[in-house]
């Protein structure tokens, strides 16, 4: 049977994405064969689709590193048809065909059961973006921070992972600190539970090795300049958790705040994060991410949208979360 999807090519100076028909003889090896019911747009899919940066490792490739959909069969022992399941990750959409397409065959190993108290569109509505959040809000907690130490700053804080950090972190007691290079977007933010705003010129300039400590935990989607700012304005045994490359992968610090302050630098990775943390941080995101400002976050799109949706997260211009149901 033919379905509907987005193909990309190589092509002699890069790669295209495009939509496509696709057979049932075209899906790649797995257990599971899940027809798609929802996926999402996360920073990781504008990279794929513009081939700005090289993470589709196999050509041609669907992208779509994240999808919910319902199990049309399965050999694998913990999935039957008709159960509702969740990806994300595993290198699908990079180097495995993803779920910007009707249909999706994969490992059954990296699936997770539809967690309790989310629908398909809720938890696409999170998808990695928000996962990575949550992943980041447990390696805080596991490092011991607590919000008793002080104030938590959330970079990025209008992106996917941000919007759902800056929400996630409030519940948790925290006061929080968003930093967005969109201003426009402060009631946006104070809306989600950040008590105050920076901006990015904040973040600008030289660093010093240590500047005037403000914040005792962070989640940093942004790297760079900015991180090195972070990191320069972090309590003394405080800790920032980095999830992301937005601004660029390099990093200008000096390893003054590790051992004049104690601060430690917590590296957060969700593509092959094993199942149990996985299945932790969806269960959690169900009992803490209030679903009033879950559905504040996020916007509907038409698959048919999908593509320019990809080149929009790249030039910064998706806020909060997307979520596309595929007919
Ligand atoms: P989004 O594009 O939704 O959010 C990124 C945000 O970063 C933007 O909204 C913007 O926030 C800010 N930003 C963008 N460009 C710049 C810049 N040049 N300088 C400073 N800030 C900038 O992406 P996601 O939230 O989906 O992902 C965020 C990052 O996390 C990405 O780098 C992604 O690759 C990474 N990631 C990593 C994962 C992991 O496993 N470690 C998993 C998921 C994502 P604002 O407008 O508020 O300034």
């Amino acid at each position: 049977m033919g379905f509907r999807a987005i193909r990309i090519d190589k092509t002699e100076t890069g790669s295209v994405a495009s939509f496509a028909e696709l057979e049932d003889s075209d899906l790649m090896d797995g257990d599971v064969t899940l027809r798609v019911t929802h996926t999402t747009v996360n920073y990781k899919d504008g990279l794929a689709i513009t081939g700005k940066s090289p993470v589709v490792r196999r050509f041609p490739m669907v992208p779509g590193v994240d999808f919910a959909g319902i199990v049309e069969s399965s050999s694998h022992p913990d999935f039957k048809p008709g159960d509702v399941a969740v990806l994300n990750g595993w290198g699908v959409g990079e180097m495995h065909f993803g779920g910007y397409a009707q249909k999706a065959r994969l490992k059954g190993d990296w699936l997770v059961p539809l967690p309790e108290g989310l629908d398909a569109a809720q938890a696409m509505a999170i998808g990695t973006a928000g996962y990575t959040a949550m992943l980041a809000l447990m390696a805080l907690d596991r490092h011991g921070i607590t919000p008793a130490m002080g104030p938590a700053i959330v970079t990025g804080a209008a992106g996917g992972v941000g919007s759902v950090a800056v929400a996630i972190l409030k519940n948790a007691g925290y006061h929080v600190i968003a930093s967005t290079g969109r201003p426009e977007e402060a009631d946006y933010l104070h809306a989600l539970g950040a008590d105050e705003i920076m901006t990015r010129a904040d973040f600008e300039g030289p660093v010093k090795p240590l500047m005037k400590e403000r914040w005792a935990a962070g989640i940093d989607s942004v790297g760079s300049l900015t991180l090195a700012h972070v990191l320069a304005q972090t309590k003394m045994r405080g800790a920032i958790a980095a999830c992301g490359l937005a601004q660029g992968m390099d990093l200008p610090t000096s390893v003054a705040p590790f051992i004049l302050r104690g601060v430690c630098l917590l590296g957060i990775e969700s593509v092959q994060c094993p199942k149990p943390l996985r299945i932790e941080a969806w269960n959690r995101l169900s009992r803490e991410l209030d679903r009033g400002k879950l559905a504040a976050i996020t916007t509907q799109l038409p698959f048919d949208k999908l593509l320019d949706a990809g080149r929009d997260i790249v030039a910064g211009k998706i806020r909060g979360r997307v979520v596309v149901e595929i007919p």
